[in-house]
């Protein structure tokens, strides 16, 4: 079995539309996707039609933004309830905060690097979550970066002076939000120092005890070393490891199927599921 369990569509930073997504996992040979996009359930019904008329099996995810003190983080979530209150009044704060928080940085970014919020309102498109992806597509058109990393790593840092933050709920209440809303929570890319802080072994010891189901070890931003740290921490804590590719289309390198997670991981996550 082929199972990748993390992917962006253009709901939120990917390139592809929800559909589209399934039909490259299906063309990538993958047995078992998930969607995960940022803060949103919004490609669920579209993912699912799709993936069942190709017989993919389709696992309905979010990537919910959060944070440990001034620490960005990502939980994915697998199975919520998409109705379940404190989860998507969670999301709902979050989205409409990227919002404004991605109108500062353009207006900050602005000064130097000449662009308009509403370059970066065409690039979002429909996507319901806006994020920095957006922005790099719009600074990427104007010709100031050949591609979106290129943007990443200059302007759009976290350790960029044009680095604004948004709202993200605590990490242990996004685990405590999942749960109730009988969703599985898996830690993703906990070890991805590319991206800019990452949380000691004692945070995610905390999180173990208030829910965490697993750690996303095997993704592309881990070094091998990484792996093996995150690894002991999944044998400590009886938790399960899985392996993505945090697919985002042609915006990222990441192919789909990269990186894969095992039947019996994936087996032990669904006997989690509420
Ligand atoms: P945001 O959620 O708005 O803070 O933006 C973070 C998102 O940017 C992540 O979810 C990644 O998908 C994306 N991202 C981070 N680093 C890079 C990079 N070097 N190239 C392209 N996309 C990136
Ligand atoms: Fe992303
Ligand atoms: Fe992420
Ligand atoms: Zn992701």
């Amino acid at each position: 079995m082929r199972i990748d369990l993390h992917t962006h569509s253009t709901v939120s930073d990917g390139h592809g539309a929800p559909a589209q997504v399934m039909r490259e996992a299906a063309e990538a040979g993958l047995d078992v996707v998930a969607l995960t996009d940022h803060d949103s359930v919004d490609g669920w019904d579209e993912a699912a039609a799709e993936a069942a008329r190709l017989g993919l099996r389709f696992v309905p995810g979010i990537e919910v933004s959060a944070k440990d003190r001034w620490v960005s983080l990502h939980m994915l979530a697998y199975w919520p309830r998409m109705d379940a209150p404190e989860l998507a009044a969670i999301m709902e704060r979050t989205r409409r905060d990227r919002v404004e928080r991605a109108r500062a940085m353009v207006e900050r970014i602005a000064a130097d690097f000449p662009v308009e919020w509403e370059d970066v309102l065409e690039h979002a498109g429909s996507a319901s979550t806006v994020g920095r992806p957006h922005i790099a597509d719009a600074l990427v058109a104007r010709g100031h970066f050949p591609h979106r990393s290129a943007a990443f790593d200059d302007v759009l840092h976290s350790r960029s002076p044009y680095f604004v933050h948004h709202y993200a709920p605590d990490v242990r209440e996004a685990v405590r939000a999942i749960r109730a809303a009988g969703g599985v929570p898996v830690f993703a890319h906990p070890g991805a120092e590319g991206r800019g802080r990452v949380v000691p072994d004692s945070v995610i010891d905390a999180l173990a005890e208030v829910g965490l189901a697993g750690l996303e070890v095997d993704h592309r931003d881990h070094d091998e070393a990484t792996r093996a740290r995150l690894r002991a921490l999944v044998e400590r804590h009886g938790m399960v490891a899985t392996g993505s590719s945090d697919y985002h289309g042609t915006g990222k390198p990441n192919r789909l199927g990269e990186n894969l997670t095992t039947t019996e991981a994936f087996e032990e996550l669904e006997r989690q599921r509420g």
